[in-house]
């Protein structure tokens, strides 16, 4: 079994938060976790800069006193910059804003291990590069600072040119609240290559469970209302996953009646391991995933477009238009 190193408050010294002390630390872009990052970094003793553009979350960012420079001012004048603007813009900014103001002895901080890991990415020479990147949403990363609650993040350097770039790692961690919930010792791969695992085998694979169920039970002659309140619309399933969470994958079973553990357990059992999921799943990560083979994809001039057409055809699907007309209905 592979087990990650982890930080916790208690385990990360002064020594690794003087890391921050004289540095000055910008946030670029202040969105979902743009502004979170950059309150808890203000609650934690620091004065980040943010770096945006001028539109309306750049008024919010003022309304909450932060000082608010141009992305390419704010990237010149840190030492440390903290590239909190959506993944798709960012090979374009780093390259035409970001990376003209950072000088080597700076570091930039990723929140996501997708662009430095497939290579899109531009950063000058002598530059650290770390990520610190919350499992978490960008409202969540505040709300569970602000009550000590925390949340777990992964942790990494990428690029360590000046020597120091773990201490900055853990302290930038440490500061945004990361060290609160645990900060696992990760990689820019490893987190790619989880994050679109999850998105790109297990959440199709149960999208697909739910469409399947839903031709299934109405060709059995069951009602739309029905069927689609027992498969999602009544928010059970939120329900049992957020005790999945708790109480575990398992630990959970004991909320549900007799007869239906004994329906789960016994279908479960009767599933293949080893069979066709797990064979679609292993031809997904190394296929699409590891081999770079969906970056590139996703890199085509194409692909936005092709995204839209993915969309529409979607929304016109069997179910998306049952559960339009179901919503209509119950007026939900
Ligand atoms: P958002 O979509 O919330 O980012 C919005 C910010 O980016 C705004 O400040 C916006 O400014 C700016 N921005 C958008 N487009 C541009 C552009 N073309 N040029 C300049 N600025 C632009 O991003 P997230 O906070 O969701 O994601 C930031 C990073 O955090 C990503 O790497 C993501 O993978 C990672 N992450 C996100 C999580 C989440 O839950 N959202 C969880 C964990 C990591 P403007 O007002 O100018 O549009």
């Amino acid at each position: 079994m592979a087990h990650a190193e982890i930080h916790q408050d208690r385990t990360v010294d002064a020594a690794d938060l003087a890391a921050l002390s004289g540095r000055t630390i910008a946030v670029l872009g202040f969105g979902n976790q743009g502004a979170a990052q950059a309150a808890n970094l203000r609650d934690s003793g620091h004065t980040p800069l943010v770096g945006n553009r001028e539109d309306s979350y750049v008024a919010g960012a003022r309304e909450e006193g932060f000082d608010v420079r141009s992305i390419a001012d704010a990237a010149a004048a840190a030492d440390i910059a903290l590239l909190l603007v959506p993944d798709e813009v960012q090979p374009g900014l780093v390259r035409d804003e970001v990376a003209p103001g950072l000088r080597a002895g700076d570091t930039l901080v990723v929140a996501s291990g997708y662009n430095w890991h497939f290579g899109l990415l531009e950063v000058p020479d002598g530059v650290d590069v770390v990520m610190v990147a919350p499992r978490m949403i960008g409202a969540a990363v505040r709300d569970r600072y602000v009550d000590r609650h925390g949340f777990p993040c992964f942790v990494s350097v990428e690029r360590d040119a000046t020597g120091h770039a773990w201490d900055t790692t853990l302290a930038v961690a440490r500061a945004i609240g990361g060290t609160l919930g645990g900060a696992i010792v990760s990689s820019a791969r490893e987190e790619a290559a989880l994050d679109l695992f999850s998105e790109q085998a297990v959440w199709p694979a149960i999208l697909d469970v739910v469409r399947t169920a839903h031709r299934v039970a109405v060709e059995a002659g069951f009602s739309e209302e029905a069927v689609l309140n027992e498969l999602y619309l009544s928010a059970e399933p939120a329900e049992v996953f957020a005790h999945v969470a708790r109480e575990g994958l398992f630990g959970q079973l004991g909320l549900h009646s007799r007869t239906s553990q004994y329906g789960q357990l016994r279908s479960l059992a009767a599933l293949d391991e080893q069979g066709e999921l797990a064979a679609r799943f292993a031809r997904v990560m190394h296929d699409d995933i590891l081999s770079g083979a969906f970056a590139r994809d996703w890199s085509r001039p194409e692909a936005g477009e092709r995204l839209e057409a993915l969309h529409r055809e979607a929304a016109a699907s069997p179910i998306a238009t049952a559960e339009a007309e179901v919503r209509a209905r119950l007026g939900s």
